[in-house]
């Protein structure tokens, strides 16, 4: 662990109002990558929300579909780690706008083909 990131753990153990900043600034990480998302899927099989589900593929199935995860795959290239912590700011979302799906199927629908 490097001393920044020791100091920024010190910093919000000590103040705790301090990771409120934290999670407004994740906030607008996933407002961002939701932004981003024409750009990356080049304005095709885009995620219907709330509903997340494709807006081309036909019958809509659950997003991201086998389009979406090749094109996102071929953005990021050989960096999964980043492909993955792009998707899991989209799932962080996904999980406000349906809050009755489980996790473990939320985290099988965006994380786990990252990997
Ligand atoms: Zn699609």
């Amino acid at each position: 662990m490097n001393d920044w990131l020791i100091n920024r753990m010190r910093s919000l153990q000590a103040d705790p109002a301090r990771s409120t900043g934290g999670a407004m600034m994740n906030a607008r990480t996933v407002a961002r990558c939701i932004e981003a998302l024409p750009h990356r899927l080049g304005d095709t099989h885009l995620p219907d929300r709330p509903a997340w589900t494709c807006q081309t593929c036909p019958d809509g199935p659950p997003w991201p579909c086998s389009p979406a995860r090749t094109r996102l795959a071929e953005a990021y290239g050989p960096d999964r780690s980043g492909l993955a912590t792009y998707v899991n700011a989209l799932l962080f979302a996904a999980a406000g706008d349906l809050p009755r799906a489980p996790a473990v199927e939320l985290h099988e629908r965006f994380i786990s083909w990252t990997k």
